[in-house]
């Protein structure tokens, strides 16, 4: 076994249409986008071989759109889970800790 041919996956289309889908829905919140974005590109990283799934998160995170889940929860903090301010959501979310 020598299979030590450089791979060359071509995510790039896979990026934009995961970036794109990720922006329906989300109004105007960059986070609400981010994070569909994100959690997205996991989701289809969970079902590649360890070999792609480095070529297509290095992909992912290169137009800086990925964050990590630490980084979402960071980004959320403040906010309900569709990125709104707590208490200016239009569905109505509140703080659960009330
Ligand atoms: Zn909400």
């Amino acid at each position: 076994m020598s299979d030590d041919k450089k791979h060359n996956f071509d995510h790039a289309d896979l990026v934009d249409k995961i970036r794109h889908e990720a922006m329906v829905g989300c109004g105007s919140s960059y986070e609400l986008f981010s994070k569909r974005f994100s959690r997205s590109i996991d989701s289809h990283a969970s079902k590649m071989p360890d070999v792609e799934r480095q070529e297509f998160m290095e992909k992912a995170k290169k137009g800086g759109d990925y964050m990590t889940e630490d980084e979402e929860n960071e980004a959320f903090d403040g906010c309900c889970s569709h990125g709104i301010d707590w208490g200016f959501c239009p569905a109505g979310c509140d703080r659960d800790d009330d």
